[in-house]
């Protein structure tokens, strides 16, 4: 299907509100993106008709809603080009799949003395796990920090990586910054010196290439509510051979194969990693957000939205005393700024009173704001349903809240 942004946007009930009078301005998608109609449809569709508990149940509802589970893991496989549906693990959001990994992978095989890498570029949710299961297991937390374009310094990386790094944890695309950092080169660098790699994929998965295999990632992680879906729904990805040789997370319901009081043996992947009853209904609206997605040839969707973000960049840049933060080799999505003498938080309400939605603050990468030396920014995000009008409307309610602060 060639992209009708027209069409797109009425495919989003949300958009055509208004906020303060305001027709809806959203550029907070790096925070959370709205949701098409088929995405509503699908999760009261299952509430609807056939809300059950899966697995082992022996009634039709039961089935139909095992069915649509599983067959919701297959939609996640193939979009992110896993191997098999069992490397595919449901977890909360991408803060779970990561803590999952730091804690079961950290528990095998973390040892005293050995090192853990992230980079200054993360997600405290990709930064402060680590730091946990550093202390715990006695080993040493390494950050590789950004120049000053706001690109990853893979030099010092290269330097990091020894053969006591057991992990090196980093963002395919900075939440804070919008660089795109060289995926494949920073894994394939781990690789080579015997690490096992995590790419968050919070900011990337809905933007840009996703491909696990290609990347080579042993882990991948992501959230459902940032790529169209509902949230309390995320995707850890593992290969087969580190979650086989991983303890489970948590105990439980359905992560078990036989308990008894001398020993409980535990089920296979990904059922171990799965204790309690799931999120059930969150994978299926995640599998019609992926669904919705697939209508769309991909590659028109990341040229639409980078046509989008260089016309942000062009006219934001017009504003005097207006900075824009990263100048990186690669970016995407993400516009972070702020206006000399402003505060970045005011800026924010005065923008929120003209209907324009952004996100201020340090964008939980506080390590971030501490190398720009800034306390926050204004972040303004982009999704495939934005257009350069809504650049403008960003762009007068800027000017216009300029003047009424007597810039
Ligand atoms: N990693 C990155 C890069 C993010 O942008 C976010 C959320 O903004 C997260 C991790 C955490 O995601 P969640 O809160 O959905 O678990």
């Amino acid at each position: 299907m060639a992209i009708n942004i027209e069409k797109i946007r009425e495919d989003f009930p949300i958009l055509s509100r208004s906020v303060n009078g305001k027709p809806l301005t959203y550029l907070d998608n790096a925070a959370t993106t709205q949701k098409p109609q088929t995405v509503i449809d699908a999760i009261v569709d299952y509430y609807t008709n056939y809300n059950s508990n899966i697995h082992r149940g022996t009634h039709h509802l039961s089935n139909l809603a095992t069915e649509a589970h599983e067959a919701a893991r297959n939609t996640i496989k193939d979009y992110i080009n896993a191997r098999h549906d069992r490397e595919i693990i449901f977890t909360r959001g991408t803060t779970e799949a990561i803590n999952l990994v730091a804690s079961s992978f950290g528990q095998a095989f973390i040892k005293p003395g050995d090192e853990v890498i992230v980079t200054e570029l993360e997600h405290h949710s990709n930064f402060v796990p680590w730091q946990m299961i550093c202390e715990r297991q006695g080993a040493h937390f390494r950050v590789v920090p950004f120049d000053e374009n706001g690109d990853l310094q893979l030099d010092v990386l290269e330097k990091l990586l020894s053969d006591r790094t057991r992990i090196l944890a980093f963002n395919h695309v900075s939440n804070s910054l919008g660089t795109v950092n060289p995926a494949k080169e920073i894994i394939k660098m781990a690789h080579d010196a015997g690490a096992a790699v995590l790419v968050d994929a919070a900011q990337s998965v809905q933007h840009i290439e996703h491909d696990v295999q290609d990347l080579d990632a042993d882990f991948y992680a992501f959230s459902g509510h940032k790529i169209y879906g509902p949230t309390g729904i995320g995707v850890l990805y593992g290969k087969e051979k580190w979650l086989d040789a991983m303890p489970p997370y948590q105990g439980g319901g359905e992560m078990i194969d036989q308990v008894s009081v001398e020993k409980t043996t535990y089920n296979k992947i990904p059922f171990k990693f799965e204790a309690g009853t799931p999120n059930i209904v969150g994978p299926i609206g995640l599998a019609a957000a992926i669904d919705y997605i697939n209508n769309f040839n991909f590659d028109e969707l990341i040229a639409h939205e980078d046509d989008v973000l260089q016309y942000g960049f062009e006219k934001l840049g017009e504003i005097d005393g207006l900075k824009i933060y990263s100048q990186a080799k690669r970016h995407t999505s993400i516009i972070a700024f702020n206006v000399e003498g402003i505060h970045h938080y005011d800026l924010g309400t005065l923008l929120d009173t003209q209907g324009v939605a952004v996100r201020t603050g340090h964008h939980c990468t506080q390590p971030i704001m501490t190398a720009l030396g800034v306390e926050g920014t204004v972040r303004a995000s982009l999704a495939l349903y934005n257009t350069k009008a809504d650049i403008d409307s960003l762009v007068a309610a800027i000017r216009k809240a300029l003047k009424m602060l007597g810039k």
